[in-house]
């Protein structure tokens, strides 16, 4: 159980000394008032292929059996992982939950349902009655992702955002009863470790800081670009013109592959996946920005390079140098000349 003697002990234990260490004045108040109980998480799906439940059955900082048992959580309800059928599981969703977790996006009624009961009602239904907070996980729940791409055929929506405006499902004025936003969670899949450690934080009583689009600072304050093993190569103008020239040696950059890495917000790139090993960029793939919350339409079409010269060269010129800076601008600028192409705000191309 929860208390202020082994408070640090657990956080230690599950991995999130570092990121709770940033909220350490409210953490102890928040734990003293903890009861005895478990927290009641209910983990809903939408439109998803289940892919961020994978990915957080993989997590290693923590795993989750370690996560589950140390934090005290009761889940519920979660489609994937609960052993109850039928009706016998549709009854676990009459709670009052803590945490409502949202993984998949929220189409309209008939396109999404569990049991009976359309994903909307019972996503707003849960939501109203969600003590602590709503956490959206995965590029659709957060803002519609691959289902509300355009076209979106099926109506779906975020939870609480549509793309990157706030919204969505809930709305925009949306709050908790403990009056928070929905805490968004993106990725195509989700990050283990951000789910991990945004659920043990709130679950201990500390509502990480969001950002503009509803993501924790902590994770999401960065660009992928900026932590990237090939940055150093960018920074000279080095490219890679083809996939043969992409290998692990990391001594091309990736930008006139299509990388979204300057683009896209995420720690991903320090991170990585698979506990710590490898990241699209160090495999040779240029990022797709799966963490953009414009993914997958403004990322459209992959593996063609970001056109908007003045934004990507925004780089560091104090780190880069005047003459790398330069050689860069070079890279990009023939590139872009060479396709003749240019973009205008909303990303639609136009053909020159
Ligand atoms: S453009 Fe992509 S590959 Fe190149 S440095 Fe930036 S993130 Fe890395
Ligand atoms: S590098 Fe890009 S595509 Fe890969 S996980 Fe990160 S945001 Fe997604």
């Amino acid at each position: 159980m929860l208390n202020r003697r082994n408070f640090l002990k657990i956080a230690s234990a599950v991995g999130a000394g570092m990121f709770l260490d940033l909220y350490s004045a409210d953490i102890v108040k928040a734990v003293e008032q903890a009861g005895e109980k478990g927290v009641k998480l209910v983990w809903l799906q939408g439109q998803s292929d289940s892919g961020c439940t994978v990915s957080l059955l993989q997590g290693q900082h923590p795993d989750i059996y370690d996560a589950i048992m140390k934090l005290n959580v009761d889940i519920r309800f979660h489609p994937t992982i609960m052993a109850a059928q039928g009706e016998g599981a549709m009854d676990a969703l009459n709670i009052e939950p803590d945490v409502l977790v949202v993984e998949g996006s929220i189409p309209d009624p008939e396109f999404a349902k569990v049991g009976e009961r359309p994903v909307k009602e019972l996503v707003k239904e849960l939501a109203v009655k969600t003590k602590v907070v709503v956490v959206a996980v995965g590029a659709c729940a957060t803002y519609g992702g691959i289902p509300a791409a355009n076209g979106n055929i099926t109506n779906s929506n975020g939870v609480q955002y549509h793309k990157s405006k706030i919204g969505g499902a809930l709305g925009a004025n949306f709050l908790s009863k403990a009056g928070l936003p929905v805490v968004n969670l993106p990725g195509c899949p989700a990050h283990p470790d951000h789910v991990l450690l945004t659920l043990s934080a709130v679950i201990l009583g500390v509502i990480p800081e969001l950002d503009d689009k509803g993501r924790p600072k902590f994770f999401f304050n960065d660009k992928i670009h900026n932590q990237c093993a090939r940055r150093g190569f960018y920074d000279k103008g080095v490219f890679a013109t083809s996939f043969k020239e992409t290998d692990f040696s990391y001594e091309k950059c990736l930008y006139n592959l299509g990388c979204r890495g300057p683009v896209t917000n995420s720690d991903c790139a320090f991170r990585k996946w698979n506990s710590g090993i490898n990241v699209c960029m160090n495999g040779g793939a240029p990022c797709i920005g799966c963490f953009h919350e414009g993914f997958p339409d403004e990322m459209s079409p992959l593996f063609e390079p970001i056109e908007n010269v003045p934004t990507l060269l925004g780089i560091n010129a104090v780190t880069a140098g005047k003459v790398a800076v330069a050689a860069t601008a070079v890279g990009i600028a023939a590139h872009a000349i060479r396709r003749g192409i240019t973009k205008k705000p909303g990303h639609e191309e136009e053909e020159k």
